[in-house]
């Protein structure tokens, strides 16, 4: 079995890529993309993600 894919996440638009493209900043917005959840380390494993699967922290919070 694959690896989980992982992404990061654009705080500001939610916009999701997979880790494996490299990506560091949005090229939407220019915002830098979250590796993980900011409030307690889990990995992003959906792409649809808006909320920390483990804490509930917000990670596209208005800014
Ligand atoms: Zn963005
Ligand atoms: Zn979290």
């Amino acid at each position: 079995m694959p690896a989980a894919v992982r992404y990061r996440l654009c705080p500001r638009c939610g916009r999701a890529v997979p880790t494996t493209s490299g990506e560091r900043y949005c090229a939407n917005d220019g915002a830098r993309l979250l590796d993980a959840c900011p409030n307690c380390g889990a990995s992003i494993t959906s792409p649809y993600a808006r909320y920390c699967v483990r804490c509930g922290a917000d990670l596209t919070p208005p800014p």
